[in-house]
């Protein structure tokens, strides 16, 4: 009998989703029922690209508001979910000998917490956050992908947060809700395309796509953790879409479950 757990990459778009009921938020809050529940979740959030690949290893990793301009309210959101210091000895484990340490200075960032919130309101499950090193290609945050997936037997949820299409240059600011842009859709279709096929290649390869993977992925970090949840996925596994949409244009909410 399995007990793998499910990996999940959520599309977290804007931070006040965290504040907000509307249809994706309503979808993450059915998701903390429908999976497994995990032991802990190890969370791989886009708002933490920074140049090492570093864990959480806080027993209680502060809430942190890192993003400017938006109402005080969101800068007032606590999320007291504990952390887990073996499930961060862990990671360090599964990922020897790639040097990742133990970190105290970073805590939870919005792409963790704004979905989490939802997800498992009450914050009595342990997350341990892994950063995205921002000095390295696609292949390589794949491959971490890969060697982590042995927790999703240890009854860990491993979760990406980013979003597959994120440009904000051709965001529809203040104008919601509004049509995607016709590259986002394809590429966003594309994408799906080959997670179907279980083609992961040519996604961590996305450059190589061309001029639609270019518009939908300018800078790589909300794309980034997509490609930790995929590097998780066995052969085999099911691959589905809990959650689909847009926002502005150019940010695509869709969520990617695979197990
Ligand atoms: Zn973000």
């Amino acid at each position: 009998m399995s007990h793998r757990l499910p990996a999940v990459f959520f599309g977290h778009g804007n931070p006040m989703n965290a504040l907000e009921r509307n249809a994706y938020t309503e979808r993450w809050s059915a998701l903390g029922t429908e999976l497994p529940r995990p032991r802990a979740v190890l969370a791989i959030s886009a708002h933490w690209y920074v140049p090492a690949t570093l864990v959480t290893a806080a027993a209680h990793p502060r809430t942190i508001h890192d993003f400017g301009g938006f109402p005080r309210e969101l800068y007032e959101v606590e999320y007291p979910a504990p952390g887990d210091a073996a499930l961060a000895e862990r990671v360090q484990e599964l990922l020897a000998p790639l040097a990742v340490a133990g970190d105290t200075g970073w805590g939870l960032d919005h792409g963790t917490w704004s979905v989490l919130t939802h997800v498992y309101p009450a914050a009595d499950v342990p997350v341990v956050q892994l950063s995205i090193d921002e000095t390295q290609p696609p292949a390589f945050h794949y491959a971490l992908g890969q060697r982590l997936a042995p927790l999703r037997d240890e009854g860990i949820l491993i979760a990406g947060s980013g979003n597959i299409v994120h440009n904000l240059h051709a965001y529809a600011w203040g104008r919601h809700p509004a049509q995607q842009f016709d590259w986002a859709t394809r590429f966003e279709q594309q994408a799906r395309a080959l997670m179907d096929a279980g083609e992961h290649a040519p996604l961590v390869d996305y450059e190589a796509l061309g001029d639609d993977a270019l518009l939908s992925v300018p800078t790589p970090e909300h794309y980034l953790p997509l490609l930790y949840v995929l590097g998780a996925q066995q052969q085999g596994e099911r691959t589905s879409y809990p959650v689909e949409g847009g926002d502005g244009g150019s940010i695509s909410m869709l969520s990617v479950r695979v197990g």
